[in-house]
């Protein structure tokens, strides 16, 4: 999963390109469930989070660093729910 630092700037992009829902406010700024964050693997080659971020502050959390297969795993579970 990918997480956004404090460096965010509340500007609103990412929030609508997320396929799993995964981003929403903080406390002071954007914020990413980790449970929800497939790295877009199972919509898109890219994370779309990042794509559009003007201000490049969304890397991997350190504490959710998943292989391919886990995200996948992950996706399609969120898949199942929906
Ligand atoms: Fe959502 Fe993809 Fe960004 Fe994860 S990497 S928060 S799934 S847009
Ligand atoms: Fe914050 Fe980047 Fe999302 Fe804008 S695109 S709200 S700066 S994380």
């Amino acid at each position: 999963a990918l997480m956004i630092t404090s460096e965010c700037i509340n500007c609103d992009v990412c929030e609508p390109e997320c396929p799993n829902q995964a981003i929403s406010m903080g406390e002071d700024y954007y914020v990413i469930d980790p449970a929800r964050c497939t790295e877009c693997v199972g919509h898109f080659g890219e994370p779309q989070c990042v794509q559009v971020c003007p201000v490049e502050c969304i890397p991997v959390h350190p504490e959710h660093v998943e292989s391919p297969a886990q995200l996948h795993h992950k996706y399609e579970q969120l898949q199942a729910e929906a």
